[in-house]
């Protein structure tokens, strides 16, 4: 049964890092309100958390880091997860080794992916990342939506005067291959050692909300993801993703994170009341007590961002 916290939000996704790692290195990267740590749980500890988290309700698991394929044993961890029978289980990529995993990702179990690619520019690629790997990624994203996992959203991270006159275009190349758009509104990332980028590229991204709102022949509303918009028009799909930092973020929230070195995440923007289960795993635990640590973490999950006396 679905758990809900005391501020009545029910508890359905669980987002697993399973890495710190990454082989790119994006300027404005929040690496998920993560601090780098050196472990990271092997395929038989994040499976034995999967259980654990299916027995308490959560529906959903999410793989996500730093960069998920870059581990090895990707796969392995995959198919470990798919033999518990969520009802859905997705992945977050830069998409740069997409195009080797799409099949087997595919044939262990994955359901969706939502590729990180924020430009078709090579250039524009190369500033944000520091790397070359546009081709790999276009190739990455066709190669996921041909084998079938669905959808393959592309998170494009909007930034002024960067990647904002792209929108259209990436628009047009995510229906050419099958894909759906989402805008993601660039956020402050304090785990960043410079945060000027914020000023310099931040973009209201109700700007372009407004006029999909005038374009679209139908907008619908997704509850359970913090009530995102997704506007239909001309025969695609675009999905507003906005900032994270407010009280409508908070209120919507319905996840649980999980560390790459195992540690339970009640809310993305803390990290002073995480709950370390691997101390607990290696002194072998009983479903019942881990599950009680779970259930402990959910009821001291309280918003972050709190002004409105939810
Ligand atoms: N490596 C994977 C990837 O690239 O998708 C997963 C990790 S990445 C931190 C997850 C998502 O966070 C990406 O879609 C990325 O664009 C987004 N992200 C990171 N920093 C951000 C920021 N400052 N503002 C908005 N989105 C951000």
């Amino acid at each position: 049964m679905v758990k809900t916290d005391n501020f009545q939000r029910p508890v359905l996704s669980l987002r697993i890092s399973i890495t710190n790692r990454c082989n790119i290195n994006c300027f404005y990267c929040h690496h998920d309100g993560i601090i780098p740590q050196e472990y990271e749980m092997t395929p038989k500890e994040i499976e034995r958390i999967a259980q654990v988290a299916k027995n308490i309700g959560i529906r959903k698991i999410r793989l996500s880091g730093g960069e998920p394929l870059i581990r090895d044993d990707i796969i392995d961890i995959v198919t470990r997860i798919s033999s518990l029978k969520f009802k859905d289980i997705g992945l977050t990529t830069n998409g740069t080794l997409l195009e080797k995993y799409a099949q087997s990702l595919k044939d262990a179990g994955l359901n969706r992916v939502n590729v990180s690619f924020d430009t078709l520019n090579p250039e524009t690629y190369r500033f944000i990342t520091k790397s070359s790997y546009v081709d790999q990624v276009k190739k990455g994203i066709k190669k996921a939506a041909e084998v079938g996992l669905y959808p393959v959203k592309i998170n494009m991270v909007v930034m002024r005067d960067l990647n904002h006159q792209e929108i259209w275009d990436m628009f047009k190349f995510c229906k050419e291959n099958g894909a759906i758009l989402q805008l993601i509104e660039l956020l402050k990332a304090e785990s960043c050692p410079d945060t000027d980028f914020f000023d310099d590229y931040h973009y209201d991204i109700s700007i372009i909300e407004e006029k999909l709102k005038v374009k679209a022949d139908e907008i619908k509303t997704r509850y359970f993801m913090q009530d995102r918009k997704k506007y239909f028009l001309e025969r695609g799909e675009i999905e507003i993703v906005r900032p994270m930092d407010n009280t409508e973020f908070c209120k919507n929230c319905t996840r649980l994170r999980i560390t790459p070195d195992g540690k339970l995440k009640p809310c993305l923007l803390r990290n002073d009341n995480l709950v370390d289960l691997m101390e607990p795993l290696r002194l072998e635990y009983s479903d019942k007590e881990l599950e009680k640590l779970f259930l402990e973490s959910i009821s001291n999950r309280e918003p972050y961002y709190n002004q409105c006396g939810l």
